[in-house]
């Protein structure tokens, strides 16, 4: 029989509220004890106008916190070489304590070698192959921000992981693959697909927990997905669309993210959180 309930909502923009509320306090609590306040250094190549937000965004968060922000805008046209060397001054200056590469940094640039120069203590975006390798054993360490803002948000909605078919639909570094890794280390059954997979359909509709990273904008359907599911959309596209079709899906899952107002707002809390626990290390007050 067909449901006809509609989904509940993962509101993620209050969450993130109140993990950012929770950071300006730690934030705050450090500054008091060591006369430092933490920092994120945010390093910014060329100007793409989607990026140039998405950093002004990331920064005007910081400061509302109490997390001061150094930012770093190279040309378009500096080197490989260039790039690292300035992300290692960075990694070697105790006065930045988290480092944010915004990605992507222009395809004449080997954004693997310019993320690797960041020092895993620093890397408060979950970057690294340091980082990427604790997600994957699950120890301790920075986790990539969306997929660690998606496993809060299901965390708060108490979403069972065990035992679940979670289906990923991205394979990207910074999104799909950690969020795998993540849920695999929650004990959940995980399929990968990707842009190579045969069959998407059949595999998203035995999805328990389905997590789209596409990229493409209502690329699944409400009949791709399982009643009951829950729903994760990471796509954002212009004019507030994300990777699911969110008027069909509500149909059919238990549990949605809405876009806006869902993963987005929470990669942003757990840069700033990530940044804060990074400074209160370092500053030996954690
Ligand atoms: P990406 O690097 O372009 O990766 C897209 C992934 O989707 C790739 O693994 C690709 O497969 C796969 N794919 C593309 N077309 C496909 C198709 N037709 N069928 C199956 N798989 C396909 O993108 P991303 O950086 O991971 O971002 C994904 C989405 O999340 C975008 O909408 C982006 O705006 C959004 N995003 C949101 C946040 C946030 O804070 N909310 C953060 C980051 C990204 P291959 O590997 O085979 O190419």
């Amino acid at each position: 029989m067909a449901r006809t309930r509609t989904a509940r909502l993962m509101d993620g923009a209050g969450l993130a509220r109140r993990i950012i509320d929770t950071s300006a306090a730690a934030a705050a609590d450090i500054h008091g004890r060591t006369g430092t306040a933490p920092c994120l250094a945010t390093v910014l190549v060329g100007e793409d106008p989607a990026s140039v937000t998405y950093v002004r965004m990331k920064r005007a968060r910081c400061e509302k916190a109490g997390i001061r922000s150094r930012h770093v805008a190279l040309p378009a046209s500096i080197s490989t070489r260039g790039l690292t060397e300035k992300i290692t001054e960075l990694s070697d200056d105790p006065a930045v304590h988290g480092i944010l590469l915004q990605h992507p940094v222009g395809r004449h640039i080997d954004e693997r070698a310019a993320f690797e120069a960041i020092a895993p203590d620093k890397d408060v975006d979950g970057v690294t192959t340091h980082s990427f390798a604790a997600m994957s054993f699950g120890l301790p360490g920075f986790v990539s921000c969306t997929p660690g803002g998606i496993m809060r948000l299901l965390d708060e909605y108490d979403v069972e992981t065990a035992g679940k078919h979670a289906v990923v639909v991205g394979r990207s570094p910074i999104l799909g693959k950690p969020a795998g890794m993540l849920l695999l280390s929650r004990n959940a059954t995980v399929t990968y697909c990707h842009s190579r997979t045969s069959g998407l359909s059949d595999i998203v509709r035995q999805a328990d927990i389905l997590v789209a990273a596409v990229g493409r904008p209502h690329f699944i359907t409400g009949a791709d997905i399982k009643p009951g599911a829950v729903v994760v959309d990471a796509g954002y596209h212009p004019g507030n669309v994300g990777d699911v079709d969110h008027a069909s899906a509500r149909d059919r899952a238990a549990l949605i993210t809405p876009v806006p107002g869902g993963v987005g707002p929470m990669t942003i809390a757990v840069l700033l959180a990530q940044t804060v626990e990074a400074a209160g290390r370092q500053l030996g007050v954690s």
